[in-house]
């Protein structure tokens, strides 16, 4: 059994004519994880390869295109899980490294580290190969757009964040996820996505990539609750995935998660009104959905 799920982001979409591209684009990064998988890649190589794809879409809220914080910088988050070896890498704030997810990867691989924030991440990941860029790269009309709307009314309505989750033809789980965090953070201010645990986790049984408002998937520590919730109760995944976003409703957050387990089940509950997400098995055919 090989099998990938993506997320593009827990939110309140409303309809738009941008809903094709984003179904589009969603499409791609599946097909781009699912190769990697069909040749006998590896789960985390999928799982970056998936998302690469969507931070290079400006629709999404992670790479080029992200959330902006109140003062209109760029402040990027993303992070690698590695459930067959228990390797993770995770990098915070970065602005100029193209693929934040390819940074995270950098940490992973290279450094004797787990996190890496700021100008020393972004050092790293550039002396690694990663590719450099401007801050001004990541900044578009849109997300400016976003900005000003976000000022003008404290609206949040979409999020965007991008995830994935993969099981390759070894058995192995992985997870990932990249954002710009939540639109008019403060600067410096850390989410869920980049601290293991919290927005995404893997280990043998189970992968696990969540978005939505990030303060609240930390309080509950919400990927390793799941994970936890599977390894120790006879729930189901579907049951522990839910049973974690009710603790977050409890508390007043709300947003939405994959989840993956080592024999190719998965679950893609969300709180929110729409989670972008596509999925695909070996023994079925892809899905993408927006609501
Ligand atoms: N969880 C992300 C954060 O709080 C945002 C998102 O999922 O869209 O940074």
């Amino acid at each position: 059994m090989i099998a990938i799920c993506i997320h593009g982001g827990a939110g309140d979409r409303q309809r738009s004519t941008e809903d094709s591209r984003i179904l589009q684009a969603l499409g791609d990064a599946l097909d781009a994880g699912w190769s990697v998988l069909e040749s006998g890649g590896a789960a985390l190589d999928a799982v970056q390869v998936a998302i690469g794809v969507l931070e290079d879409e400006p629709l999404f809220n992670a790479g080029r295109g992200a959330a902006l914080t109140l003062d209109g910088s760029v402040e990027l988050d993303a992070a690698l899980a590695d459930g067959a070896t228990g390797r993770v890498g995770a990098v915070i704030g970065v602005q100029r490294v193209r693929y934040p997810i390819a940074a995270a990867r950098a940490v992973l691989d290279h450094s004797p580290h787990v996190i890496m924030a700021g100008d020393g991440a972004e050092r790293f990941a550039i002396e690694h190969g990663c590719d450099p860029v401007e801050p001004d790269f990541f900044v578009t009309e849109r997300s400016l757009a976003a900005l000003k709307r976000y000022r003008d009314n404290q609206s949040r309505v979409e999020l965007g964040t991008v995830g994935a989750v993969a099981l390759d033809a070894a058995g192995r789980l992985a997870a990932g996820n990249s954002t710009g965090g939540v639109m008019g953070k403060l600067p410096g201010r850390v989410g869920d996505t980049p601290i293991i645990g919290a927005g995404t986790y893997a280990d043998h049984r189970v992968a696990v990539a969540c978005t939505g408002y990030g303060e609240y998937f930390v309080r509950v520590g919400a990927a390793l609750r799941l994970a936890m919730l599977v390894e120790l109760g006879s729930q189901s995944l579907e049951a522990a995935a839910c049973q974690v976003l009710d603790t977050v409703t409890a508390l007043g957050g709300r947003g939405g998660l994959i989840a993956l387990d080592a024999d190719g089940t998965f679950t893609m509950p969300f709180s929110t009104s729409s989670m972008a997400r596509a999925w695909r098995r070996s023994d079925g055919k892809p899905g993408v959905e927006l609501w």
